[in-house]
Formats: structure tokens, C-alpha cells, sequence
């Protein structure tokens, strides 16, 4: 599974750059994560300075405008590479939580002004503050457009009532990017509001959950809670094009993950393997075990040459918004098979807490869900493919 033959890189897409890169925050990773995230996992969140180191490690800027204290790159491979080194250490919450200003910043940025970038975007990139994005409600989440959260005008502040469920980083975040509705029923009526931790009328509790255990999820009320009109990201009840500008980039970042962690199911799989005897040989030499291994990189590197190559479309900006969705059920289908057949390798010690591949087979399922559900994925790419 080496990026790299001896003829040089594996992938045209990625050049000397993306691989110093991927030094820069393999070093961070094996420095400040490897060793502490199952001390994470047992308490629930990430520490705050974490975000301050990956900051200085170049990690949470990356792919940000330089305006807003982010790091400019050419292409979206640069996040694909960071996705893959933190993978590396086993936890599907490390990503969701260092990483949820992925999907709660983007909107600021795109539609924000300056001042927005500066006071919502700069610390957060910085890694002082943490940023998470509030748009599912336990009414539904799939159904983005009836969203019912209200934030009514009163002068120069909006009064917001309801309740987000399922947020990511929603216990620790400092910013909160917030869907409300501010006009008529359906997207059209749809605006995003930042909402400050610590504004009265806005409490929290938090969510127990199958995995991702280190990221802490929330539940989140609004009651009476007053906003002022200047943390309105983009027009009022233009909302929803606003979150659905970063659809694209999520879901291939989603897609990222799920191959990353598959690679390391196989990875853990093949060491195990090679490693393991059984009735007097090592396991790695029955035909029906070596046959599994094909088949889990079979679907690994095939998902890897799809997000390569929609990584590279998106980054040129063009739209395949079909071949997104069916990347990311591709990739989450490949997770789950992959991960299923490393613990089914592995026997008694895959499923022992501490292995890896027992975790990430507890996290297969999230990225089904989040993000837009396999469901919802097939319906979107049929309509955009025309049935
Ligand atoms: C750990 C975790 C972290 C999350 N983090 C965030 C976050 O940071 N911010 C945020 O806003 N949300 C977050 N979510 C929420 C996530 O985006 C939603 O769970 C997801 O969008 C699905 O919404 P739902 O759970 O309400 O399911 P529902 O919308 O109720 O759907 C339930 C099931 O029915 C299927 N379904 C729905 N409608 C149809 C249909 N018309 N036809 C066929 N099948 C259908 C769905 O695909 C799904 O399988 C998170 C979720 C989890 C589990």
C-alpha cells in the first residue's frame, strides 16, 4: 500500500510537495497523538491545546485562504494527505473533532465577510477557538431544507428557538455555524447564524455513542437566545446554498476517511497474518485468508483511484456531484466490508478493546450516516444522472 514505487510516486496526482508534506504531519501525529489517543478516547473529547499544536503542525489551516490565516494550496490532495497520516492513529473521532471546522468554517469563508473571517475563522485556524457546525435536528437530518429552528428579528438581533442534535465538537466549540430558519417553509427560507458559546439561552448536553468516542457530540437548545444580526453568515435565508457549496468537498473528505481507515484495517490485517500460525503455519499462507486480503485492497485501491481522480475535478472546479455521492457510498461500503474481514482475520485479539481494528470497525457506520446517508447519496446521484 506504499504511495511510492521505486520509480517514484504511485499517483500522478501527488508530487514531492503533498509528500513533504505528508512528513510535516506524519511527525506531528507519531509526536503528539500516537501515544495519548486512548487516554482520549477513555475521556471523551481532545484536549484544547491539541488544536494549538496541530495549528503550528500546519494542519487545521491547510486549504484555508491565506486571509484567514489559513495555508493556500494548489489542490485538495493536501487534505487528503492529512486525513491518511491521522488515520494512522486508529481513531475516527480524532478526525471528526480536531477537523469539524472542515465543515463549519467553509460557509464563513465562502459567503462571510471580512470582519466574519476574522472574528469566526482566524482563531479557530489558529487553533484558539473550536468550531462546529449545528444543522441536524432531532426532528430529522437528512431533510436539510425543513429544518425548524426559528430565529426571529428583533431589531438588531435575532431571537432563536429549538434544539441541533448529533454535533460534532458541539460540547467543546466555541463557534457554533447555525442553521435557522428566518423565512417560509422549505431551503428558501433557510439563513446560517454563528452562534458564541456562552450566549445566554444556549445550553448543552452531551451524546454517548457506538464510536468515536474522543469526539464529543451534542445535543444543542436555543431558548429565547439572542444573536446579534452581524453574526449573519451571507443574505438572510441564503443559507442553504451556503452549506450546500461545501457539499462536494465534505463528502469527498468523508470519502478520504473511509478509505484511509480501510487501508489501515488491511494493513493491520496483512501484519497480523503474516505474524499468526495456525494448525502449525502462518495464516498468511491459507488460500482462503490470502483471497480476503485481495479482495479488501481490490476494493481499497479501487476506491483510492475514484477519490483521486473526483479530488482532482473538484480541485479544478468542476461539479461531479453524481460521482461524489457514489464515491462516498463506494468508499463507506468499502469500510465496512474491509473492516468486517480485518477483525474476522484478527479472530479474538480484532475484537479486544485496544486493537485497532475493533475501534474502527465500531466507526464504520458513522460515515455511512453523516454527511448525507448512503440513501440519500443514491437518491441525489439519480436525480443529478437524470432517471
Ligand atoms: C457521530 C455523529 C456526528 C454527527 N455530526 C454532525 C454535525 O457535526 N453536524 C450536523 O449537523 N449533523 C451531524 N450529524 C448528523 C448526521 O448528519 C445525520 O445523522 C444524518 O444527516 C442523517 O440524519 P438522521 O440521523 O436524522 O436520519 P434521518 O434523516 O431520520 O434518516 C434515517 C434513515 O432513513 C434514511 N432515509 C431518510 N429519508 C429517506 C428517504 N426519503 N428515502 C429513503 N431513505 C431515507 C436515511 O438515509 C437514514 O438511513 C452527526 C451524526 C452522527 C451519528
Amino acid at each position: 500500500m506504499n504511495q511510492r514505487t521505486a520509480s517514484g510516486p504511485a499517483s500522478p496526482f501527488y508530487t514531492e510537495d503533498h509528500e513533504n508534506f505528508r512528513a510535516q504531519v506524519r511527525r506531528f501525529v507519531d509526536r503528539e497523538i500516537a501515544h495519548h489517543i486512548e487516554q482520549w478516547e477513555a475521556a471523551g473529547e481532545l484536549p484544547r491545546e491539541l488544536h494549538r499544536k496541530a495549528a503550528e503542525a500546519g494542519v487545521l489551516g491547510v486549504g484555508f485562504p491565506e486571509t484567514c490565516g489559513g495555508i493556500e494550496v494548489p489542490d485538495g490532495f493536501y487534505g487528503i494527505v492529512v486525513t491518511e497520516e491521522l488515520a494512522r492513529a486508529g481513531s475516527g473521532g480524532l478526525l471528526a473533532s480536531l477537523m469539524s471546522h472542515g465543515i463549519a468554517s467553509p460557509p464563513i469563508v465562502n459567503v462571510g465577510t471580512p470582519e466574519q473571517k476574522e472574528r469566526f475563522v482566524a482563531p479557530v485556524l489558529a487553533g484558539d477557538k473550536i468550531a462546529a457546525l449545528a444543522i441536524t435536528e432531532p426532528s430529522g437530518g437528512s431533510d436539510v431544507a425543513n429544518i425548524r429552528t426559528t430565529a426571529r428579528r428583533e431589531g438588531d438581533h435575532y431571537v432563536v428557538n429549538g434544539s441541533k442534535t448529533f454535533i460534532t465538537s458541539g460540547m467543546r466549540a466555541d463557534l457554533l455555524t447555525v442553521a435557522v430558519r428566518t423565512g417560509d417553509a422549505g431551503l428558501g427560507g433557510v439563513s446560517l447564524l454563528v452562534i458564541e458559546a456562552g450566549t445566554p439561552g444556549f445550553t448543552r448536553s452531551k451524546l454517548e455513542k457506538m464510536g468515536w468516542w474522543c469526539s464529543d457530540t451534542a445535543t444543542l437548545y436555543f431558548d429565547e437566545c439572542r444573536v446579534p444580526v452581524v453574526n449573519r453568515i451571507g443574505a438572510e435565508n441564503a443559507g442553504f446554498m451556503a452549506i450546500m457549496l461545501n457539499f462536494n468537498n465534505e463528502r469527498i473528505m468523508l470519502a478520504a476517511q473511509a478509505w484511509a481507515f480501510a487501508k489501515l484495517c488491511y494493513e493491520e490485517a496483512l501484519a497480523y497474518a503474516r505474524e499468526r500460525q495456525t494448525f502449525g503455519k502462518p495464516l498468511i499462507t491459507r488460500q482462503v485468508i490470502r483471497h480476503k486480503l485481495v479482495d479488501m485492497k481490490t476494493q481499497i485501491d479501487a476506491v483510492k483511484a475514484q477519490l483521486d481522480l473526483l479530488c482532482w475535478r473538484v480541485s479544478k472546479r468542476q461539479m461531479p456531484v453524481a460521482e461524489v455521492c457514489m464515491l462516498k457510498n463506494l468508499a463507506t461500503r468499502t469500510l465496512e466490508d474491509v473492516a468486517g474481514e480485518a477483525v474476522q482475520i484478527l479472530g479474538g485479539a480484532g475484537y479486544l478493546r485496544g486493537a485497532k481494528v475493533e475501534r474502527v470497525f465500531r466507526e464504520t457506520k458513522v460515515l455511512s450516516i453523516g454527511g448525507g446517508a448512503t440513501e440519500i447519496m443514491k437518491d441525489l446521484a439519480a436525480r443529478q444522472l437524470g432517471y
